[in-house]
């Protein structure tokens, strides 16, 4: 089988990097968990703190078994997999295979390709310069909304109209505008308490 076609069916996939650290945001903040970031991405945050990971072909595309493999060196059993866009590939044999060696699976998305994979944990940040494909919404365990501008809370809403009810909905400054936006942000929350405040403290920790 060729490259292109391991690839589309998620046996080899775009490695940028891969790091053993503390989860920094959201949810499960301050849990140690290995971050696999995939290359790749076609949504285009003009906030973006990773361009470097959008073209795909700047990257190693690796075999899954090594992946998990690197992956299997470290103590945590909590694996995050983020990008770039993780779900423009075909998530199913790398988290059978990390399942099948005792991770927890996390993914960290804007939902702006078709679901695939098998998650414990779905955490869906959805950005407004690509529209999130339909199936995200019914697996989001978690909604988490970057606040960059003031119309970001009604873009939130949106969102949270369409997840389930039980989803965790959170609203997290941007980082360069979070001194402008986090004061909106206590006081949304503090009026509107089904919300929670999410921020990147593995920034404030300079940890990756
Ligand atoms: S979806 Fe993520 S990786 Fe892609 S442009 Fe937006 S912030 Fe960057």
């Amino acid at each position: 089988m060729d490259k292109a076609k391991k690839i589309k069916e998620g046996l080899m996939l775009p490695l940028m990097e891969a790091f053993y650290t503390i989860q920094g945001e959201g949810v499960h903040s301050g849990v140690p968990a290995y971050f696999i970031r995939l290359g790749g991405c076609d949504v285009g945050c003009v906030w973006c703190d990773v361009k470097e990971s959008w073209e795909a072909e700047k990257w190693p595309v690796i075999p899954v078994e090594e992946i998990v493999d690197r992956a299997c060196e470290f103590s945590g059993r909590m694996v995050v997999i983020t990008g770039g866009e993780p779900l423009m590939y075909n998530l199913g044999p790398l988290t059978a295979l990390l399942k099948k060696k005792g991770f927890a699976t996390h993914i960290e998305t804007s939902g702006a390709h078709p679901f695939s994979g098998s998650f414990d944990w779905v955490c869906f940040s959805p950005k407004k310069f690509k529209v999130p494909h339909p199936s995200i919404y019914e697996k989001a365990n978690e909604l988490k909304v970057v606040i960059f501008h003031k119309s970001d809370f009604e873009f939130a809403e949106k969102h949270a109209s369409l997840v389930q009810g039980n989803c965790i909905k959170s609203l997290q400054p941007e980082w360069s505008k979070a001194n402008i936006y986090t004061e909106s942000i206590v006081d949304y929350v503090k009026s509107h308490p089904d919300w929670k405040i999410s921020l990147q403290t593995h920034k404030f920790m300079d940890i990756p």
